[in-house]
């Protein structure tokens, strides 16, 4: 969906320093994976394929105390590897021993072992923390939001660094164990199943468990008080919403639109295949945002996605993201047309299904708002810059992008493609270069000129390259009936939240 945008600053580039001849070829692990818009994001050296988060949060006080357990795997001999984090932490181990730790850049953590580390072992990494993350700025931001009654993370790109340490980018994902503890009579929610829950000396435990590969961006905390509903899916698909006690005159709307989740899950399955993971759901927590966000399992709506009323569009594009950027997510977030373009698609032939507009009506009425001169068609969905990441155009000229694909291989190729893709890459990374060949191999020709004109290029596609014309006069082209609601899903929510 739509978010913050994070200007990447420079990269800290770490210095080598002299290390013991016998240990030279144990080296640091980069303070980045390399992404081409967030050069800090993520680490080299280690793989993590676990987080187990035990945490502890005050409402009142915003006080978050943490240890967290990684198990990760080593790709290269090392002397040190970082993390990424930024509350105050008190202490690690690694493999059960005390490790020397430093902060520097941005959000990093250099952990240096009692021992290097060979590659191609074992590790765990146990961190123990306790900060008030709402307090704790990078430029000037925190992506913990304070409620009423609790507090609330979800956010895209960067999110984890203020409630765990963590490989921060989509290229590791690994499951999640989440345990938190907040005052009775507060509910705390996470992805996936709540596995159990206890009272004790004024405290509730909440412990929820994701158990497919899931990146940390879309892992997801809120504690607050929640009307929480659990129902399962025809297939027997654990189904958890949850809407904040606090929503004044939205909460109607909130409840009816998350409603249809199981619903529009089934309908999506249709289209995509097999729902990939062990719950579905949605919440609704009392934070005044516009936005909403695909986190794993259980999407986030912000309160004021329903300002106007009920938003069914914004569910349908959020559980599309499950399929299209959490089970089969982006390589580098340049490549964020594999999510975006098509969860965008989704609200589209919801739309067609629910006679509220066909894909083509609405690709027509798109091609049609922008003129050839409209900076729209400047930005490049297939590559938009990190200051266009989450630009209209990446949505919009993104879905129009997949239609023109449709109208050019025609229904059969394009939906046997539509629900290839997510089967094909379950639970992996893939770039936009890999969906061109991907839809070449499937419809048997190259698609390399035609994605070329759709996605990179600069400039507005001839309206015959769509193929068949697309109404040009923005004036000739009737508003499908659906288009207020999608566009309230992807449109115009940038900075409402007040960083
Ligand atoms: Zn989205």
């Amino acid at each position: 969906m739509r978010h913050r945008l994070l200007v990447p600053g420079a990269v800290a580039l770490s210095l080598v320093l002299a290390v013991p001849a016998s240990a030279a070829d144990f080296t640091p692990g980069a303070p980045g994976v390399g992404d081409t818009y967030y050069p800090e994001s993520g680490n080299g050296g280690y793989d993590v394929s676990h987080y187990d988060l035990r945490l502890k949060y005050q409402p009142k006080t915003d006080l978050l105390q943490g240890t967290a357990t990684l198990l990760a795997t080593t790709t290269q001999d090392l002397s040190r590897f970082n993390l990424d984090f930024a509350l105050k932490v008190s202490e690690i181990r690694v493999n059960g021993k005390k490790a020397r730790f430093a902060t520097s850049g941005k959000h990093e953590l250099e952990v240096t072992p009692a021992t290097p580390l060979e590659k191609g072992k074992q590790i765990s990494v146990v961190v123990r923390y306790a900060d008030k993350p709402s307090q704790v700025k990078i430029d000037n931001y925190s992506a913990w939001a304070r409620t009423p009654d609790g507090g609330v993370v979800a956010q895209e790109p960067d999110a984890a660094v203020w409630w765990f340490p963590s490989n921060d980018h989509p290229t590791d994902k690994a499951t999640y164990d989440v345990s938190v503890a907040v005052p009775d009579g507060t509910q705390a929610l996470s992805n996936g199943v709540l596995a159990s829950q206890s009272s004790k000396l004024g405290w509730t435990r909440y412990n929820w468990r994701s158990d497919k590969p899931q990146a940390t961006y879309l892992t997801t905390l809120a504690v607050g008080k929640f009307d929480i509903t659990t129902d399962t899916t025809a297939n027997g698909l654990p189904v958890i919403n949850a809407v904040s006690k606090d929503l004044g005159a939205n909460e109607g709307s909130a409840r009816a639109s998350i409603a249809r989740t199981a619903e529009a899950t089934e309908w999506l399955e249709s289209v995509f295949g097999p729902y990939p993971f062990n719950a579905v759901g949605g919440y609704v927590p009392n934070v005044p945002a516009h936005y909403a966000l695909e986190t794993q399992t259980r999407p986030f709506y912000g309160k004021k996605a329903f300002d106007r009323g009920t938003n069914v569009s914004v569910v349908v594009h959020e559980l599309a993201h499950q399929w299209y950027g959490d089970s089969v997510s982006l390589k580098d977030w340049k490549d964020i047309w594999i999510n975006e373009g098509f969860a965008a698609y989704s609200q589209w032939l919801w739309s067609e299904k629910e006679g509220e507009g066909t894909a083509q009506q609405l690709a027509d009425y798109v091609y049609a708002q922008h003129p050839a001169d409209d900076p729209f068609w400047k930005v490049r969905p297939g590559n938009p810059g990190a200051e266009n990441q989450f630009d209209d155009a990446v949505y919009d000229r993104g879905a129009l992008a997949l239609q023109a694909l449709r109208n050019k291989v025609g229904d059969k190729v394009f939906f046997g493609i539509l629900k290839s893709w997510p089967t094909e890459h379950r639970y992996g990374n893939a770039s936009v270069a890999d969906f061109v060949k991907f839809a070449g191999k499937k419809s048997g020709t190259s698609l390399d000129g035609f994605f070329d004109t759709w996605l990179f290029e600069p400039t507005r596609p001839a309206a015959g390259a769509a193929g068949r014309t697309l109404g040009v006069r923005h004036t000739a082209v009737a508003e499908p009936k659906s288009w207020r609601q999608i566009a309230a899903a992807t449109h115009g929510v940038h900075g409402v939240h007040g960083h």
